[in-house]
């Protein structure tokens, strides 16, 4: 059966896929189709970005009801239920996917749902029946967690299956040093479970500014965490109740859980890449120009699937991009540099530009601002807490080419501290900035002494 011609048909419904097919239907008028397989939203709306949110608010609860009490609160009778969470935050995905629906339908974008796979350069086969003829097809597919071979891997959970759990584990051991190992080690940490990271390499987050790391290493680590760095496993045993891990030259760790955090890949099984002679890029991505336009010249690609920033918003920003250059051809492409990012671990990392080391490569002089100070709530809560913040200019233009911070709102206060910086902000600008008093962002205006 052959579904008559479209202009556009998108293959994944996550937030880029979604994004491309609303603007090219209600923007440009035209005829749209997005074939998914599974629930809409992708994996920040499913298994991402939203329900990890939702999980760190919940753990957060916990170190609030301990802050109370230094500001007046008594607060003797608080009790967790991880079935509450689990339930109330599954409500609230299916809230979600439904209004995803609904923003296709009221864009007049055909859903349909499948597996889809490239026939040719203008054709789209679903579940190896239905096929679709398109002017352009736009592959976003997403991407997929990563497993490294090691006997017993298939014992490991990997995060998609953390949204999920029947009941939270007494103890867990994180497999990885990135966004996802750091994020679920501090909120299970919080949650009461006994945490071990478990990372190569004698550091956490490794492509981020290496201040910010160490510090945040010391903060989950005064948490609770169990830190074991340069770690090689061997392999995973699974037991009836728990599991061995075995890391090279290092003794055996029990646990009940084992959380596989090393990384994603991107989504392309089944896609029929290679009889259509579409091009890999070195990291396994699919290869694309500024416009998002792969070696075919009628079959693009974004978000994940493409390999430079597995983030949500850069996937609704290439989608944008993909969408008008593609029917109009006017809009700048996404400047990759300035990107700000957050981990959300308590405290949080925000993070924009360049890192220290990255910086001093690029640009050789740079300015190193930086203050590290106990905020505000910490002297009631009693917490030992320290906020950082680090601000690095490029001596030649005044330009601010790094932001980080690590604090209770790196997140928020980073968001908008990026749009100074895409518009190519400097140091006298920062200066010139008057601050909001008491917060902690105002310190990111007030540095005033750089680091001899
Ligand atoms: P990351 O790339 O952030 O981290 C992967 C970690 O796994 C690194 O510590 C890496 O070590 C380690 N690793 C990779 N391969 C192996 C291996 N074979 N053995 C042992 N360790 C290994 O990936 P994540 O899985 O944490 O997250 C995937 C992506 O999803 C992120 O990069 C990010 O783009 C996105 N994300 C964004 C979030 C946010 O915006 N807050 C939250 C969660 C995910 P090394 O550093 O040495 O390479």
């Amino acid at each position: 059966m052959t579904e008559h011609k479209y202009d556009l048909c998108v293959i994944g419904g996550g937030s880029g896929g979604v994004r491309a097919a609303r603007i090219a239907s209600t923007r440009y008028g035209k005829k749209v189709c997005l074939v998914e397989s599974k629930k809409l939203g992708g994996t920040c709306v499913n298994v991402g970005c939203v329900p990890k949110k939702l999980f760190y608010y919940a753990a957060a609860f916990a170190e609030n009801v301990q802050d109370a009490t230094g500001f007046g609160w008594k607060c003797d009778q608080v009790a967790f239920s991880w079935p509450a969470l689990i339930q109330n935050k599954n409500e609230e995905i299916a809230r979600l996917n439904g209004v995803y629906n609904s923003i296709l339908e009221n864009s007049a974008v055909k859903v349909i749902e499948g597996k889809g796979r490239l026939k040719d350069a203008h054709t789209v086969v679903v579940d190896d029946g239905l096929e679709i003829s398109a002017d352009k097809i736009l592959i976003a597919t997403g991407s997929t967690p990563y497993v490294p071979s090691f006997p017993g891997a298939e014992a490991c959970l990997v995060s998609d299956q953390m949204f999920s759990l029947d009941q939270l584990p007494k103890s867990i051991g994180i497999i990885g040093g990135g966004y996802i190992a750091v994020e679920f080690a501090s909120l299970l940490c919080n949650l009461g479970v006994e945490v071990s990271l478990i990372y190569r390499g004698c550091c956490l987050l490794t492509g981020f500014d290496r201040d910010i790391g160490e510090r945040l290493e010391r903060a989950l680590s005064s948490k609770g965490i169990k830190l074991i760095p340069d770690a090689v496993i061997e392999s995973v045993g699974d037991g009836k109740s728990s599991k061995h891990i075995h890391l090279k030259g290092q003794p055996e760790l029990e646990v009940e859980q084992v959380l596989l955090a090393t990384g994603r890949v991107p989504m392309l099984a089944g896609l029929g890449l290679e009889d259509c002679k579409v091009a890999l890029n070195e990291k396994g991505g699919i290869l694309v120009n500024d416009d998002y336009q792969t070696s075919v010249s009628s079959i693009y690609a974004i978000g994940d699937v493409i390999t430079r920033m597995a983030l949500t918003p850069v996937a609704i920003e290439e989608a944008m991009v993909f969408v008008e250059r593609a029917y109009e051809g006017k809009v700048p492409l996404i400047n990759y540099d300035v990107i700000p990012t957050s981990v959300f671990t308590e405290p949080n990392v925000g993070t924009c530009g360049l890192s220290e080391v990255a910086a001093k490569a690029k640009y050789g002089d740079v300015a190193v601002y930086e203050s590290e100070y106990r905020p505000l709530k910490a002297t009631l809560s009693g917490r030992n807490t320290k906020e950082y913040m680090k601000v690095i200019v490029d001596k030649a233009s005044d330009r601010v080419v790094g932001l980080h911070v690590l604090g209770y709102d790196a997140a928020e206060i980073v968001q908008g501290f990026g749009v100074a910086m895409l518009m190519g902000a400097t140091k006298s600008q920062f200066d010139a900035t008057v601050g909001i008093h008491p917060t902690s962002a105002e310190e990111l205006v007030t540095l005033r002494t750089p680091r001899v």
